[in-house]
């Protein structure tokens, strides 16, 4: 696997206004730094221990995205460096950013998850709770966040065409909410086998790990 390779062959492919995070989950140091030394700041972790361990160990000017689930009850770990998270999926954790947002004196950018996929067990909000969200009372009096747009994970097959679907829906709900005047800049979809097909279906934010770093090990 050579990193440096295969992210600069990754990035010679993409347009230039689609963001690439580099997904370092389970990945060491000298993995991220290797792909660091080639101009590469924006990294994606999904444990928020390993997230931390990361930050601390390695340089300051990293961009940090928080791209899996997050609990409640581990967002003040995160929120004095964290960037940008992904998957937010409930009021209930937009407001706990909101609380160590404010009390780290910053205002933390958030994406809504959007449920697209098939598969049950997902995370994430359907359509019409991402709708209900923005515009209730409640996520006006949360000055401490910023909801920047929307991400979501497409189910995991080989059939393109349902995954081209998934995206199509996602970016068709991106659309509405724009249209409704939501300030959205952001659409993170696409991952490894399938951010061509986002790609071209509309997002500005692919989280890619094993195609840059080599396929994860996991215990
Ligand atoms: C691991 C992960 C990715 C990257 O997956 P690859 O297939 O290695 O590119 C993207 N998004 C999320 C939410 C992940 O957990």
């Amino acid at each position: 696997m050579n990193i440096t390779t295969n992210l600069q062959q990754i990035k010679s492919t993409i347009p230039a206004k689609v963001t690439l995070v580099a997904v370092s989950k389970t990945y060491p140091n000298a993995a991220i730094l290797q792909a660091y030394e080639v101009g590469q700041r924006v990294f994606g972790e999904n444990k928020v221990q390993e997230l931390v361990e990361k930050y601390e160990s390695l340089p300051k000017d990293i961009e940090w995205h928080m791209i899996g689930h997050l609990q409640s009850n581990k967002v003040k770990y995160i929120a004095p460096f964290v960037k940008l998270i992904h998957g937010v999926d409930s009021l209930k954790l937009l407001q706990e950013i909101n609380k160590r947002a404010e009390q780290n004196h910053r205002i933390i950018d958030c994406l809504l998850q959007v449920h697209i996929a098939q598969e049950e067990t997902k995370f994430g909000f359907d359509e019409n709770e991402v709708i209900e969200l923005l515009k209730s009372d409640e996520i006006k009096t949360l000055k401490n966040i910023n909801v920047i747009g929307l991400m979501g994970m497409a189910t995991n097959t080989e059939n393109e065409t349902l995954v081209r679907n998934e995206f199509k829906n996602l970016k068709q709900l991106f659309d509405k909410l724009t249209a409704f005047n939501f300030q959205l800049s952001t659409l993170s979809m696409g991952m490894s086998n399938d951010y061509k097909i986002a790609i071209e279906e509309g997002s500005t934010m692919i989280r890619v790990g094993s195609s840059i770093f080599g396929s994860r090990n996991y215990h």
